[in-house]
């Protein structure tokens, strides 16, 4: 078994282990934004979100609800993330889904550096049609 995550699901290696429920186990990233950067990781190997069957997403999100609760109480939190990487593009290390729950902390200068963009002239309404169709497909 080659994933990382899978082998910290069977204990083949350790890792901090913050909580568990059906579907998800939450465990520290061990190179974190903030200590507390925690992970929470489905029990079954699923590359990225879209491979998530609709059936585990309440546990994971549950999962991540418990955390995040947590981190905010044992660290008295003012603001948190949560967020995924899906595919190397966007940042992905580890293809086994998950998502990544981090404090925030005022001044702490962690951001995407975003170029927005505007939408001109019919563009936002067929870009918006585009996605119903798939929706619909
Ligand atoms: P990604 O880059 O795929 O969104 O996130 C993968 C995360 O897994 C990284 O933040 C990385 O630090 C964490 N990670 C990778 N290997 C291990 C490991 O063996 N143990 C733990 N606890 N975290 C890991
Ligand atoms: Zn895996």
């Amino acid at each position: 078994m080659a994933c990382i995550f899978c082998r910290i699901i069977a204990k083949e290696i350790p890792a901090e282990f913050l909580f568990e429920n059906d579907c998800a186990i939450a465990i520290l990233d061990v190179n974190p934004i903030h200590y507390g950067h925690a992970l929470v990781i489905p029990k079954n190997h699923h590359k990225d979100f879209l491979e998530v069957p609709e059936k585990e997403l309440a546990g994971i999100m549950h999962a991540v609800h418990v955390v995040s609760r947590a981190l905010v109480k044992s660290f008295e939190l003012k603001g948190f993330n949560f967020f995924s990487n899906n595919g190397a593009i966007a940042g992905q290390s580890v293809f086994h889904f998950h998502i990544h729950i981090t404090p925030r902390y005022e001044g702490d200068n962690i951001r995407f550096v975003l170029q927005l963009k505007r939408y001109e002239g019919d563009d936002m309404k067929d870009v918006a049609s585009k996605i119903r169709a798939a929706i619909l497909e």
